[in-house]
């Protein structure tokens, strides 16, 4: 069985063919990065997740975070679950660690800007 899929790993978008029964054989990439990307797309989905928090005394009532490094797809809504309950009160440094191994996956939430 193939799977057709669109590389996100560049602006590129190289239309990528996976064939599943041939062990996760990629075709259509025109770069290594494709390659791994249609494997771990079918095999182990990650994104890096980045969204706001409440911030409390600040310019604005929100703050970008992201995540530190990659969590599993079937993980987002988790870890968006537990960017809902917090609330950051100014001044918040650029960086700074929001929730540490936020949800036992190993990474953690960090600002992405100061405030
Ligand atoms: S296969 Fe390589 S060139 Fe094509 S979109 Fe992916 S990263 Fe970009």
């Amino acid at each position: 069985m193939k799977q057709e899929l669109i590389c996100i790993a560049c602006p590129m978008g190289c239309h990528l063919e996976v064939d599943i029964d041939d062990n996760y054989f990629v075709t259509g990439n025109q770069c290594k990065r494709g390659e791994i990307y249609g494997k771990k797309e079918l095999t182990n989905p990650t994104r890096l997740i980045t969204s706001t928090v409440k911030i409390k005394n600040g310019i604005n009532n929100r703050i970008p975070v992201k995540s530190s490094g990659e969590v599993p797809k079937d993980k987002i809504f988790l870890v968006m679950k537990e960017l809902e309950r917090i609330e950051l009160y100014s001044p918040v440094k650029m960086n700074e660690v929001v929730i540490e191994n936020v949800c036992g996956l190993g990474v953690n939430i960090i600002t992405t800007r100061s405030m």
